[in-house]
């Protein structure tokens, strides 16, 4: 089976195929004749596993990060939900806090799984297994829909590299919202056109976005940009569920990424050398640093 590059190669093969973007993945990764459809779904559920018990461990933890920049806005986001819910809803509440116990977790040196990146790790899981627990969606079904992420991202790697330093904080939290959007409408039962067009959605509006960490470290503005942009999957999964379309292809979306990653000055790719990291207080915290970090 021929290798697919691209977003319309993608949903012609599911279209051909009367397959789902998930179905196309397995078929082409067990051509490749090195695991078998067995082995790479153990492989996701290893994958899921890991993300649920990030989850599990971030919300128990109050342990700051190295740097005490962060580490406990987990627990008190979910001690304000203790007391007042959401105005967006319990599925939206259990996001928010699922991404920032995945993302401190990052922090503190626990064990995440990165996708696409370590810095945008807290997305997919939270909107994944958020949603799942909610509306009670199977185990397999969960893997389905982490594959049909997945290819999401491979899509998105064949044309730029996933990489803050190349492509901004677009090429990682953009994507790893573009991901969970797919994840999320594959669990919501929509068809193939509406998880590309939730995932174009979401790509779409995320451009530009800098990569500008403060003091080096993936953690300001990182952590807290994970329950944003988890919270930007649901809504292009929302619009594309409701057959809202991008009007500029999934591909044209992408190249108009890697264009715009080009464009963007390297001082806001992660060199933290403009942007947040080099406001006044980036800079005070910069020089304060070394009595800030516990070794
Ligand atoms: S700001 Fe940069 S380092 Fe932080 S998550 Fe985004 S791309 Fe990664």
């Amino acid at each position: 089976m021929d290798n697919i590059n691209t977003f319309r190669q993608l949903y012609l093969a599911c279209k051909e195929n009367n397959k789902r973007i998930y179905e196309v993945a397995l078929d082409y990764e067990v051509s490749q004749g090195e695991y078998s459809e067995y082995q790479i779904r153990l492989q996701a559920k290893k994958s899921l596993d890991a993300m649920v018990e990030a989850i599990k461990t971030g919300l128990k933890s109050t342990e700051l990060s190295p740097s005490g920049f962060s580490g406990n806005d987990c627990d008190k986001l979910q001690k304000r939900y203790e007391k007042s819910t959401s105005v967006l809803g319990c599925v939206a509440q259990k996001i928010m806090t699922y991404a920032l116990a995945t993302s401190e977790q990052n922090l503190r040196m626990g064990k995440i799984v990165a996708c696409p990146t370590a810095g945008s790790c807290g997305i997919v899981p939270a909107v994944l297994i958020a949603y799942a627990e909610e509306f009670n969606i199977s185990e397999t079904d969960m893997i389905n829909a982490l594959i049909t992420a997945g290819e999401i991202g491979k899509l998105v790697s064949e044309k730029m590299a996933l990489a803050g330093a190349v492509g901004g904080c677009q090429a990682e939290c953009g994507v790893a919202s573009a991901m969970a959007s797919a994840a999320l409408t594959q669990m919501r039962g929509g068809n193939v056109k509406q998880i590309i067009n939730a995932s174009t959605l979401a790509l779409k509006n995320i451009l530009g976005l800098t990569c500008d960490p403060v003091c080096g470290l993936v953690e300001i503005p990182c952590v807290k940009r994970n329950p944003f942009l988890a919270i930007h999957a649901v809504t292009a999964s929302e619009l594309a569920m409701a057959d809202i379309i991008s009007k500029i292809p999934a591909d044209e979306v992408v190249d108009a990424m890697e264009q715009t990653g080009k464009l963007m000055s390297p001082l806001l790719k992660e060199s933290s050398q403009g942007g947040l990291a080099k406001t006044k207080t980036a800079i005070s915290l910069e020089k304060n640093i070394g009595s800030f970090v516990k070794y």
